[in-house]
Order: C-alpha cells, then structure tokens, then sequence
C-alpha cells in the first residue's frame, strides 16, 4: 500500500461535507483509513516543522470516535492543511492549483469559515450563532471609548466620565438592617489611584445568595472594567454614582481607541467573543453590496463591508458613526421596499371607478346640522380623488378623537353608493357598530338609503334576509363588526369597505376579499394618532390623511392630576355635575394579567359606589367580561340618561359618544398609556358643557407626575403620541408583534428620524424608476432574504 493523495483528501472532504460522523467505508470506518495511510508517510516527506505536528495529529487522530463534532471538525480542518505539503521524494508539485472555494456569504455557515479558529468558532456557537450573517448582526450593545477615559486621579465631581481600571476587590452582601437592600461594592484601581464603586439593589431577591455568588464570579479580581457615571466626591474618596461596569477583559489589542461590548453568554469571556467576531472581519474587505452605487453615493453611505467593520471594529467614533447610519439605514431602507412593492402589487387591481361628488353627496351636506372643517373638507376630497381611481384606495385617516372621522366616511361611502356600488362599515365592537348605525339611520333616512346593520347578535332570521338583500344590491350600505366580510356574506357589488378605529386592515382580510372576486378600495380610520415615524414603519404600503383640526366651539377638557388620598375632591366634583343633570364615566384600573380578575375588581368597585359612595344615583356598569346584550344594555341605558355613572373597564376606551357626560376620572391613571388615556378623555367634551378628566394615581414617583403632566398641557393627540413614543418606547405603545412593528436590530423609530426619512426617499426613487426591480437583481434577493428573516422570527416567538 502506498500514500495516496488524493484519496486521502476525498475523505477528509467527505467527513467534512457529512457533517463528522466518522464515516463507515467498505472495509474500515474514516479514521482507520486515515490512521493507515498517515502511517504511511515517511517523515522525511515533511516539512521540519511539520515533523511534529504530523506526530500530535496521528495521536489525536487515534481517539476520533470518541471526539465532539467540533473537535473532530477541528482536527480533520488541520489535517487537511498538511495534506498538501505531503509530497513523496521525486513527485512533482501539483501544476493544476484546485479551483478556489467560492467566497463566503452571509449563509455560509461558521463550520466551514477557515479563518476562524475552532476555540473561535466554539464561541461562536456558544452564542447561538450559525451563519456568518448572524455573527455580522451579533452587533455590539455598547462601546467604551477611551479617547474619552480619564484617570481616577483627575476625575471631577460634576461630570460623566469613563474610567478604564483593574478591580481589586468585590464584596456582594445585603444589608444586615435592611433585608430589602443589597449592595454590591467594588474596589478599582489605574495606574493613578483607587476607588470604591457602589450598586445598590432593592428587593428580596437580591437577597439570593446564589445571585450574590454569580455576581462575584462575573466580576474576579485582575479583571479589567470600564465603568461609567457621573462623579461624586465622598467623605473618603471619589466615586461614580448610578455607575455601568463593564468588564472589557483587556486593554484595547485592536490598537483602536473604541472597544465594542457585545452581549455575554454563559460564561463567555468578553475577550473570547471579541475576538471571535472579529475574527471574521477580514472575509468582509471586499463584501459584495446590493445597494446600487448610485444610491449610495447620493446618499452619502458607506458600503456594506466597511460598515460592518466599522460597527464591530471603529478605530474612531465617525467610523463608528456612518457604519451605524449605513446598517441602520438598511434595516429601514428594505422595510420601506417592501411597503412599496406591496403597494405596486395592489394597484394593478382594478377597482370600481366611482365619479365625483354628486347629488347625492350635496344632498347630505344640505342637511348636516354643521359645515365640514377645513381638515374634513380637504380629507374628503383626497378620498373622493382616490376613488375616482381605477386601483383599489388604500387610504389611513387619522383623527384625534372627536375630529369627526365619521361623517368623513360616510361620504365616501355615499360617493360609492352614487355611483352605483354597496359600501360597508366595520367596527371594532359591537356596541360601536350599533352606534354607527343608529347615526347613519339618522342621517341616510331623510336621503331614502337603506342601511342595515349585521353583527353576531342580529337574530338568524333577520340575518338570512339581509344576506340575501345584499346579495341582490337591494342593500346598499350595511354597518357591522369584522364578521361582515369574513364569513358567508356575499354582495353584490361592493365598491368600498370602511374600517372604524382598528390600526390597520390585515393583508389576510385583503385577500380574503379578493378570493370572492372583490377588488373594493379601503379606507382605514384610527383615533390613535402615531407619529410619522411610526407610521411610516408600520403602515408605509398606505397613504394617509391627516384630520388634524377640531370642530369649532369645542371645550378644552379641564385635566387634573390628583393623588389617591385626594380622591373624595373627585367625588364631589361628580356630584355636582349629576345634580347639574350631567353624567359621568369611573374607569377602573388595568389589570393586565387577566380580563377575568378585571372584571371581578370592577364588579367588586361597582357595588361599594353604589352602596356607599354615590348612594341614591343611578350607576351602570361595563367590563369585558359581559355578554354582547348585556354592554349594549349598559351603553344604551347611560346614553339615554337611565343611569348616571357608568363605571367601566377600558371596553368604553373607543368611539363612545354620549354628549351629555362631562366628567371623565380614572383610576390607577399611571398604568395607562398617554395615547390610551387621551382616548378616554376624548369620551367627555363632546357637548357643549364644561367638562372634566381626572387621573387619580397612586405612584408618587417624579416619572408618573411628568408623564402625566403631558395630558394636563395638552389636548392634541399627536404631541401626545410623540411624548408617548418618547417616554415608552414604540413597542410599548402599540404591542410589538400585535402591530405587525418589526424586529429593528439597531434603528430607533425615535433617534434615526432622519434616516427612515432618506430611506423611504431613496425606496421611492428606486420604486419609480423601476417597480419591478428587474434592474436590481441583487437587490431584490436581498430584500427577499430580509422579509424572511424577519417573518421567520415573528413566527418563531
Ligand atoms: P371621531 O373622529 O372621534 O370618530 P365623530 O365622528 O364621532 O368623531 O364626531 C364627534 C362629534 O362631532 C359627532 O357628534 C359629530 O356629529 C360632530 N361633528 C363632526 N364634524 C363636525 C363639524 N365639522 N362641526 C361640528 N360638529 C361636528
Ligand atoms: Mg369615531
């Protein structure tokens, strides 16, 4: 038998290729073929250098079976480097150099990365981290910077700094006095002087001696930290209060002056992961970029390669800087694309071509009680230009509460029904619905236009005839909850769908329209008003109207601030206005953990107010718990002034409308959201009388009073929203996943304003000149790749 090169390598390629299993040939398994043939190498064959290594392997080699995956993976990767230089005495070198692997890509899996190494690699792995892509986008959480560092000796009380030091000590211990309290107290020391850093931790799980105890280990003495805060002089010495510590391991050995700080696993060391990622900087240098150099250019950004070196390895901070604005300019740029390519897709549907205002249309107006505002006026004509359009409308109204979104949409219903085609009204509720029907009954009567009104307690009888009618189109308008285009009904001709208060209209109930050949145009209506930003980032594939003006003569809602041991003010402000004839809503506080105990708390609320406290008034109550008969029954009895005090959850938050209550009060105010309190506000001030919103908390904390100080300053929704985004962040306003909002990794929808402004920019031009994006192939795998991610992890959460 004799070395044989090239078989040789086809195993070694083999076992790599199957993943290590020690593959079974004919007559041995892999590593017995291995063991044979590597025996067989006279040593003289080798390299010097190599002599050694040749030796460890074949010992290494001996205990395959017994290997991790990444061991044998290891192993075999440094076999397979010395093969080559196995050259018996008198063959020549191999003229013919194997054709090159092709370069790796954001799929190329870490396994077959070459330039890492397998302690590296293990790391990697160790992270969660499978691709190479997902090692780019492990993006550092923070960076310390030590163009900013300062020694302990000149640190001055006052200012913010960062300090690079060893720790010397650290003690974790609660507090003998105070079983509450446990302080975490560390001695560091530079080359200039020492400190103590203190962190103090609140509650009886701190207590935990085996938190305590994983804290020491994260923190060993000899390890290296950068800690930031602001300096404080103490009796005994300087310190840093509120401070971050970060253990970064060791000084800078990049040689740059930022070090990144990635996320920790297990008992991953900062220095490990570091150089694990970093590791596989070099294979970005020359990184193919989907973004056409066009685009790039006008846009000022980086390409995509030096982005990713500058977010994981910047040198200085722009670096840094323009990395990020680049790979957060993506994140939305893509998002943007897809928005608009949705868009492109629906308006090659045609719909049904509706003319301009008609006589219908004048009529209505003829006999409105009031003339339309400006805002109403402008809104209705983008609608009716919409309309007049052969691909589907796709329009979003936002009005704050009490803007009159209504009549808006009954025009545009009316529009349709001029011209021929059925128009239905969605709500979100029941008891919404029935009050939309009652207005439209109202205002349509006098016009001769029958409306009907079909929800899950129409009774069944009544409900066959009125599918029938629509399906005849001797029904022209039909009010009523989603269930109106979700099940068995059919119509005619249906020329627009209307969507009271709901975020958006779901791509899924889209195509359910289309499957029974309807093409109708959608408009979408929202009390919520969301910043641009937001709604760019969720509803970018709609068009927007803004009703961004109150009718004239409405009262600002007097808004007050009051502390739960005050609350007896709050009552008595109740009772004179109910002896004034008006009424007035109780909202009890969110229970977040079940509707159920909710319930069962309002329940409980609502018999001592009426026992006790407001003994001798008419009380109502609402929660979701109820059955459909029994809120509408609750409604119905306070908008008719059978009850006085409605004492509800949030279920009255949307689209109430009683004129006559003029005082609004909520308990627990602090657990709601701006957006969401500003909704129920928008239930009182809907008539002519003064009228009241009351926040009765129970935090005192300074953050409580300032955000609900928003409410109390002003009464416009969008302010408000913008402070909402502000102080809660976007997830919390609209629920992340419920909102179809997606996953950022590095853009803030508050801090990168500007760049989802360039972003939906530059996907506009793109989209313009090419729609198809047959031009930008590259692109368009990109964008592909993208979306799946991200739908991928919707799914997966
Ligand atoms: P929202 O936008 O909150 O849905 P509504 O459509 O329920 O508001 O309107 C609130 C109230 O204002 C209704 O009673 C409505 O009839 C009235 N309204 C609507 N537009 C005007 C207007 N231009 N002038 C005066 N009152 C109006
Ligand atoms: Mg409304």
């Amino acid at each position: 038998m004799t070395w044989d090169a090239v078989r040789v390598g086809k195993a070694l390629a083999w076992e790599r290729d199957e993943g290590y299993p020690n593959l079974q040939g004919q007559h041995c398994f892999f590593y017995e073929f291995l063991l044979e043939q590597m025996s067989l190498v006279s040593l003289d064959w080798l390299p010097k250098p190599a002599i050694n290594q040749w030796q460890v392997l074949l010992a290494e080699l001996r205990h395959y079976p017994q290997l991790t995956h990444d061991q044998r993976e290891a192993l075999v990767q440094r076999i397979a480097t010395l093969v080559p230089q196995v050259r018996p005495p008198g063959t020549p070198s191999p003229r013919v150099q194997e054709t090159p692997p092709p370069p790796p890509t954001e799929a190329t899996p870490i396994r077959e990365l070459e330039i890492l190494k397998p302690q590296q690699k293990k790391v990697l792995y160790q992270l969660g981290l499978n691709t190479l892509g997902d090692v780019l986008r492990y993006y550092p959480r923070s960076y310390v910077d030590y163009s900013q560092r300062l020694l302990i000796k000149d640190l001055q009380p006052g200012s913010t700094v960062t300090v690079i030091a060893t720790i010397r000590s650290f003690r974790c211990f609660t507090s003998p006095k105070n079983p509450q309290l446990t302080i975490a107290e560390w001695w560091v020391a530079d080359r200039s002087g020492r400190m103590k850093i203190n962190r103090y931790y609140m509650g009886k799980r701190y207590a935990n001696k085996a938190w305590q105890e994983q804290q020491r280990k994260n923190y060993p003495t000899g390890a290296l930290v950068a800690i930031s805060g602001l300096v404080k002089e103490t009796k005994f010495s300087k310190t840093l209060t509120e401070p971050s510590i970060q253990i970064i391991d060791e000084e800078s050995e990049s040689g740059g002056k930022i070090i990144p700080v990635y996320a920790l696993k297990s008992d991953l060391k900062a220095s490990w992961v570091r150089q694990a990622i970093h590791g596989v900087l070099p294979l970005v240098k020359s990184w193919h970029d989907p973004l056409p150099e066009a685009l790039k250019k006008r846009h000022h950004l980086v390409d995509l390669g030096t982005a990713y070196r500058g977010i994981h390895a910047p040198q200085y901070s722009e670096e840094l800087k323009r990395a990020r604005t680049r790979l957060v300019f993506d994140e939305l740029f893509y998002l943007q694309l897809s928005f608009l390519q949705r868009r492109y897709q629906n308006r090659r549907h045609t719909s049904p071509v509706v003319c301009a205002e008609g006589k219908l249309l004048q009529a209505f107006r003829a006999q409105l009680p009031f003339q339309l505002t400006g805002a109403q006026e402008r809104v209705v004509q983008e609608i009716l230009h919409d309309l007049q359009q052969p691909q589907p409308m796709q329009r979003l109204v936002q009005g704050d509460v009490g803007s009159g979104k209504t009549v808006v949409a009954v025009m545009a219903m009316l529009a349709a029904i001029e011209a021929g085609y059925q128009a239905a009204l969605m709500a979100p509720t029941e008891v919404l619905a029935e009050q939309h029907y009652q207005k439209l009954l109202h205002w349509l009567t006098p016009l001769h236009i029958p409306v009907e009104l079909l929800t899950g307690a129409t009774k069944t009888s009544q409900r066959r005839q009125i599918l029938a009618q629509l399906s005849t189109g001797e029904v022209s308008l039909v009010v009523g909850t989603h269930a109106l285009i979700q099940e068995d009904v059919n119509f005619q001709h249906l020329g627009l769908v209307v969507i009271d208060e709901q975020h958006r209209f779901g791509v899924n109930q889209r195509s359910l329209l289309q499957q029974k050949g309807m093409e109708p145009h959608v408009l979408t209506m929202t009390a919520t008003p969301i910043p641009r930003t937001l709604a760019l980032t969720i509803h970018g594939d709609l068009d927007v109207s803004q009703i961004d003006e109150l009718p004239p003569g409405r009262q600002a809602i007097q808004t007050t601030v009051i502390p739960a041991s005050q609350r007896h003010f709050a009552y008595d402000l109740i009772r004179r206005e109910i002896v004034q004839g008006r009424q007035a809503y109780i909202i009890l506080p969110l229970i977040e953990e079940s509707e159920k105990l909710e319930a069962k708390a309002a329940i409980a609320e609502y018999q001592k107010l009426q026992e006790m406290t407001f003994k001798g008034c008419r009380l109502g109550l609402l929660h979701g718990r109820q059955s459909a008969a029994e809120k509408d029954a609750a409604l119905r009895a306070f908008r008719d002034g059978e009850t006085q005090i409605l004492v509800s959850t949030t279920v009255v938050e949307v689209g109430v409308d009683v004129p006559n209550a003029t005082v609004m009060l909520i308990e627990n105010a602090e657990r709601f959201g701006l957006a969401q309190l500003h909704q129920l506000r928008g239930r009182v001030g809907r008539g002519t009388h003064p009228s009241y919103c009351l926040l009765v908390t129970q935090g005192k904390g300074e953050d409580t009073q300032q955000r609900l100080n928003v409410l109390t300053q002003s009464q416009d929704g969008f302010f408000i929203a913008e402070m909402d985004l502000r102080l809660r962040g976007p997830g919390e306003i609209l629920g992340t996943r419920q909102a179809g909002l997606p996953d950022l990794a590095l853009a803030s929808l508050i801090e990168d304003q500007d760049i989802l402004e360039t972003a939906r920019q530059a996907a506009e031009q793109l989209m313009e000149k090419n729609p198809e994006l047959s031009d930008y192939p590259q692109l368009q795998r990109e964008l592909q790749q993208r979306l799946e991610r991200l739908t991928g992890r919707v799914v997966l959460s």
